[in-house]
């Protein structure tokens, strides 16, 4: 059975007249940076995550970049950022001039380990970056206590984690000074190029960041502070704007799709087998009211011989991936950064083991199953 990681063009076809019917109506309007399809996005999304203001940007790198240089971060800071994410997450810091100081992960959840970002908080801190890894939420409590006590700036990486919610039923992207969000095309919402947003309760920073994301000009040609061309494009909005009612429903997907494979992977032995060769990784606020505590933008699972495994399921037409395998203190681009010779157990050990198995909606029980067969057939050899 050939089970492709991410199938795209499936996700088009269900909306393919509705998607060709907006992005028509900008080819035709002339209207093609910003404008009324951007501010109509940015009303809905704004809406969506409950916040007084959204800011529709050129990716999700962007988000992070332009969320230091407005609240002001360079050279001298200090930023706290987890081990274990996608490059952006740290290299944003490095761009801006300020220090990256890499915190390890917890162990159940991959996500920055707060007790651990407290012991590495200076004179120098102004900000910390917590991941909401695979689309679910850092523990932001313990981040937001953590930043009232040493006065830090919070943003929030939501890249995977758009409609995500904390246990209080609030979004993710919503709780800290600032939240970023990505909406590449292999995103749990996403458009048809590169596209981000980002999300901010603050209408002073709000209206810096209006200014940054074109060029620093407050009014045509008068720059008041440096910026940068962030904006988003009105045929990247289109598509957002068809494709945001439907988010609810394919997160729902994502976590359905998600309970099966917890089901499968345990009836198969894999789970609770003595030698235990896959680990599943823990869901917050799993018990709380939230009804979207995880939005599964990626099922990651901790697996025994990951490399071989992998190797076993492509030879059946199994793709997977691997999320992330060099943790950001082994990455030369870092090197000269001094938290890189701290320890990271957590997270050198789960870049050998991280695998991500294809989850998408639309993605069958077939597959599914054939999946979970693949991998018990691998361990039981
Ligand atoms: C995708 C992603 C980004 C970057 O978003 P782009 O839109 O690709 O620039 C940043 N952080 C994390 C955790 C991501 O997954």
């Amino acid at each position: 059975m050939q089970i492709p990681f991410l199938d795209l063009r499936t996700q088009y076809q269900q909306l393919a007249e509705q998607l060709e019917h907006r992005v028509l109506h900008v080819l035709r309007s002339g209207q093609y940076i910003l404008g009324p399809e951007v501010e109509a996005f940015e009303n809905r999304a704004a809406q969506y995550l409950g916040v007084a203001d959204a800011i529709a940007v050129s990716s999700g790198t962007d988000a992070l970049l332009m969320a230091l240089m407005g609240l002001g971060v360079g050279p001298g800071d200090e930023v706290l950022v987890p081990d274990f994410s996608f490059v952006a997450t740290a290299m944003v810091v490095a761009r801006v001039g300020a220090t990256p100081v890499f915190v390890d992960v917890e162990p159940d959840t991959l996500t920055i380990d707060v007790q651990q970002a407290a012991a590495k908080v200076t004179q120098k801190t102004r900000a910390i970056i917590p991941v909401h890894l695979y689309g679910q939420m850092a523990d932001m409590d313990a981040v937001l206590q953590l930043a009232r006590e040493h006065d830090l700036w919070v943003i929030e990486d939501a890249a995977q984690a758009f409609g995500a919610e904390h246990r209080s039923g609030r979004k993710a992207g919503t709780l800290g000074t600032i939240g970023c969000f990505s909406f590449y095309p292999t995103k749990n919402l996403g458009a048809a190029g590169e596209a981000g947003l980002i999300a901010t309760n603050d209408p002073a920073l709000a209206a810096r960041l209006r200014i940054i994301r074109n060029q620093g000009q407050e009014y045509r040609y008068d720059s008041t502070v440096i910026g940068g061309n962030f904006r988003m494009d009105a045929v990247q909005a289109a598509i957002l704007n068809v494709k945001l009612p439907m988010a609810d429903r394919w997160n729902q997907q994502r976590q359905q799709l998600a309970h099966t494979y917890r089901r499968l992977l345990e009836q198969a032995g894999l789970v609770e087998h003595p030698h235990r060769p896959i680990r599943l990784l823990n869901v917050r606020y799993a018990d709380s009211q939230a009804v979207f505590p995880h939005v599964y933008h990626q099922f990651v699972v901790l697996a025994h011989r990951r490399d071989a495994l992998r190797q076993f399921l492509a030879q059946q037409g199994i793709e997977t991936q691997v999320y992330y395998p060099v943790p950001f203190h082994q990455q030369q681009c870092f090197s000269q950064y001094p938290s890189i010779a701290d320890p990271f157990p957590v997270a050198t050990a789960v870049a050998q083991q991280v695998l991500a198995l294809p989850i998408y909606p639309g993605l069958s029980l077939a597959a599914q199953q054939a999946i979970v067969q693949a991998m018990k057939q691998f361990y039981d050899a």
